[in-house]
């Protein structure tokens, strides 16, 4: 499979007038072509802040130190700005939580839609318009010409929610950042947006970086999830061996705080403690103070993220030595 996105050793901290904080803490990892992968974690593991660096939208204090985002082998950290602009218009596009926040309130549906293809694809108002319409349909939206005209505000959130998908697939991109798309959502609403977005990046070839803290969301729509714990990658597998074998004890802690079909939320456990501030993290393993099989030399040395298989990637001290044969070790 041909690599769209690779980022290596990425890291982003804030300057703040407390101090350094490292919220993004060497993270690496690679999206092939027409594929969704994941990242998930909880919130204030770095997921967000890792899209926003891939992006460069970072606000101050917030700065990429070192690493590398290749997209198409070029280092997006090193573009100019200029060049950055024409790449979020038209080869990588990026979905938010809250569509409200990233529509212009006063500006009608049709208008910011047609502009983004007028500017980015230089079509004249008339094709634009129509092409906008199209888009609406495809994306699931009844009586598309009258949502055309019409407010942000006048639409429910997830008619909003296909509003943004439609704009941020109007240039066909090869990349779509999707940054928590339906937790503002109701959950049939949520399924209907999944399922959309399935279809669109199948239509389209769009590869898909999905940014979420639910595992339903992972289950329905991922083919690679990547696990971040505190600014780093924990586990990255594909989504099968993910809910079949989860391997770090951060990874089996999520799922078992995730509820399964016929299982009361009473019934859940969720993983004692919380993430550590990203300014005070604890020797060794960050994990450590919330890992039920911790052992000694995981208060003292942080583990390496290490091959566990062919496609399979893990940061545990129970793994070290491990490799394939070693599948029991996290059993507990
Ligand atoms: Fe738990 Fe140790 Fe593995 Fe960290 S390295 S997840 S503390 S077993
Ligand atoms: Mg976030």
């Amino acid at each position: 499979m041909t690599k769209l996105l690779e980022v290596n050793d990425l890291k982003t901290h804030f300057f703040t007038d407390n101090g350094i904080i490292p919220s993004v803490d060497g993270v690496s990892f690679s999206i092939n072509k027409g594929q969704t992968t994941a990242i998930v974690g909880e919130s204030g593991c770095g997921k967000s802040v890792t899209s926003y660096s891939i992006m460069r939208l970072l606000d101050s204090p917030g700065k990429i130190v070192s690493g590398q985002v290749l997209f198409e082998g070029q280092d997006l950290t090193k573009v100019k700005e200029k060049h950055m602009r024409s790449i979020r218009g038209n080869d990588i596009s990026m979905i938010f939580q809250d569509p409200l926040s990233s529509l212009n309130p006063v500006i009608k549906i049709g208008k910011q839609l047609s502009e983004t293809l007028i500017l980015h694809q230089g079509l004249s108002k008339g094709k634009a318009k129509l092409q906008s319409i199209q888009m609406l349909t495809k994306v699931g939206i009844p009586r598309a010409e009258q949502v055309y005209k019409s407010y942000p505000h006048e639409l429910s959130g997830g008619m909003r929610q296909r509003v943004m998908i439609a704009m941020s697939l109007s240039c066909n991109p090869k990349l779509l950042i999707a940054d928590e798309p339906t937790t503002a959502l109701d959950v049939t609403i949520q399924a209907q947006i999944l399922r959309l977005m399935k279809n669109l990046s199948s239509d389209f070839q769009t590869s898909i970086l999905l940014i979420t803290h639910d595992l339903g969301v992972v289950a329905e729509l991922a083919d690679r999830v990547i696990v971040m714990y505190a600014g780093q990658v924990v586990e990255e597998t594909d989504v099968y061996t993910l809910f079949s074998e989860p391997k770090h004890p951060y990874t089996k802690g999520l799922l078992s705080s995730t509820p399964k079909l016929n299982e009361d939320e009473e019934d859940l456990e969720s993983i004692q403690g919380n993430v550590p501030s990203p300014s005070n993290k604890p020797s060794g393993c960050y994990f450590h103070p919330r890992c039920p099989v911790a052992k000694d030399i995981c208060r003292k040395d942080m583990p390496a993220l290490k091959d566990f298989s062919n496609s399979s990637k893990v940061r545990c001290w129970l793994y070290e030595e491990a490799g394939e044969d070693m599948t029991h070790a996290g059993n507990y």
